[in-house]
């Protein structure tokens, strides 16, 4: 009988031995990759293998020269922009689905949680209630498919079908502020409304948009013929982790019939600590939302979810034709025998992906195993440890804090007592942390001031281990400038 190799049969074997290997990477006593490049990169290089070394061997390298080679990123002293390793279950659910639920399509359970877990995170996150969702790969792409359902209803309204005809020449604009992400740049550049049409409206002290400049600019470019898309506020931002103030952005946009999308991408889960949820105040305002479960929530990389008011704008904006099944799609079948009887709601004409993994089961594992009330814990965590470290800045002589935090984002630097080129000693700084030591902050500027940037969404990270960064952010600080020789030689030693 001709055999199939290990295509049945073999999932619990591997599976559990790479899980090992994974329980080992997650401690992150190994050395940092970096350091042996040479070493696996020459192991893994080579010409396309003519043939196969088995299915045995394939997963031994795996374990050996990839996960032990493997990201600095899941660390927990990994704190770099908004990115991080993801938590246990979640990625048993998504090694499941790619098995069990290959697409997000034909009725099955995980096509049902695809759905469920979309009204879950929208009741979480208290959303208007008519408010539904599709799953995209991340925050860009959601930017991007909001955007194109705000680009339809525009110009739906001046009588034009952009996803049919294009812009036909209408001069358009997108509002966002100087610090929101710039994939909303990116997205317009996409939709064909321009990169440079997108309005960079100024923030506050605090990094927020102010509302007077937008309604300013709003007016300004009604009176010039040009058409508003959109405004897009952000519900923490990248680089500080700062919440536009959503009410008067979103009356502002309303008022000059401009869609409110809301880039929650990173922050939305913020609204869970109660300390801080007036914050989010006027998010019922917005057309559209977006949340990157792969960020805050700790889902592995690829899962994005969109939130719209009505679904049918996305399915006019992303048709892959005019077809007038969606309708049709959502009614129960009530003669339904198969589960192949039906595609079930048809994602992919909400969004630009056909094929897609079902990442609704991701989103599930992590609501079912936590509940609302364990996912707001570790969101006030998080915040906490950027408290934290800001509050330890401000009280150390020779750091300070250039933000009060809004999330979990903190941003300090070091300051020696005597003068010195503040930017370019904390660019050294920041360099000397990631290579020698385990800690791994980000960059940003905050009013064009150079600052080390740690943003905390790491369920595996720890107090003991902030507490660690900061004193090694002084060490360093004070062996780059002498420091350290000045204080033991003014203590007389
Ligand atoms: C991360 C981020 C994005 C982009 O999301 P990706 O998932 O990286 O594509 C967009 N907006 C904000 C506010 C973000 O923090």
């Amino acid at each position: 009988m001709h055999r199939r190799g290990p295509e049945t049969g073999a999932f619990g074997r591997w599976l559990g031995e790479v899980g090992d290997e994974l329980d080992r990477f997650v401690e992150f006593g190994h050395p940092d990759p970096g350091s042996s490049a040479p070493e696996w990169t020459a192991k893994l290089a080579g010409p396309v293998p003519r043939t196969g070394v088995g299915a045995e061997r394939t997963v031994a390298e795996l374990r050996e020269l990839l996960v032990r080679n493997g990201s600095r990123i899941s660390d927990p002293r990994f704190w770099g922009f908004v990115t991080t390793g993801p938590t246990t279950v979640p990625v048993v659910a998504q090694a499941a689905a790619s098995i069990a639920g290959p697409q997000r399509y034909t009725i099955n359970a995980f096509n049902f949680v695809e759905e469920l877990s979309l009204d879950w995170l929208a009741e979480m996150f208290e959303l208007p209630p008519a408010m539904k969702g599709v799953y995209v790969s991340g925050g860009s792409v959601g930017n991007l498919v909001a955007l194109g359902g705000a680009r339809q209803a525009a110009l739906e309204e001046a009588g034009l079908d952009p996803a049919a005809s294009g812009l036909d020449g209408r001069p358009t604009a997108v509002y966002t502020s100087t610090e929101a992400h710039h994939t909303v740049q990116r997205a317009a550049g996409v939709l064909g409304l321009g990169r440079s049409r997108v309005r960079l409206i100024a923030v506050d002290e605090h990094q927020r948009m102010l509302p007077d400049d937008l309604a300013g600019a709003l007016s300004e470019d009604r009176q010039r013929g040009v058409l508003p898309v959109a405004v897009v506020a952000a519900a923490g931002t990248t680089n500080t982790g700062a919440i536009d103030p959503l009410r008067a952005v979103g009356e502002i946009a309303r008022a000059h019939g401009a869609w409110f999308h809301i880039d929650g991408a990173y922050g939305l889960p913020g609204l869970l600590d109660d300390r801080i949820r007036d914050r989010y105040d006027g998010l019922e305002l917005a057309d559209s939302v977006i949340v990157d479960p792969h960020k805050w929530l700790c889902a592995p990389v690829g899962v994005a979810a969109v939130f719209v008011r009505d679904r049918s704008i996305l399915h006019r904006a992303f048709t892959q034709e005019p077809a007038d099944y969606l309708e049709g799609s959502f009614a129960k079948d009530e003669g339904m025998v198969s589960s192949l009887d039906s595609m079930g709601i048809p994602y992919g004409d909400l969004a630009v992906e056909l094929s897609a993994p079902a990442r609704g089961v991701q989103v599930w594992s992590i609501i079912r195993e936590l509940g609302v009330s364990g996912i707001g814990a570790r969101v006030m965590a998080d915040n906490d440890l950027a408290a934290r470290v800001t509050r330890a800045a401000e009280e150390h002589p020779r750091l300070e804090s250039l933000i009060e935090p809004q999330l979990s984002v903190a941003c300090i630097r070091y300051v020696p007592g005597a003068d010195a080129d503040l930017d370019q000693l904390n660019q050294v700084l920041l360099r000397r942390l990631i290579r020698e030591t385990k800690f791994a902050p980000s960059a940003t500027t905050v009013d064009g001031r150079f600052a080390i940037r740690a943003c905390f969404i790491n369920a595996r990270t720890s107090a003991e281990q902030v507490d660690d960064f900061v004193a090694a952010v002084v060490a360093l600080g004070d062996d780059e400038t002498g420091e350290a020789a000045r204080a033991s030689a003014g203590s007389g030693r």
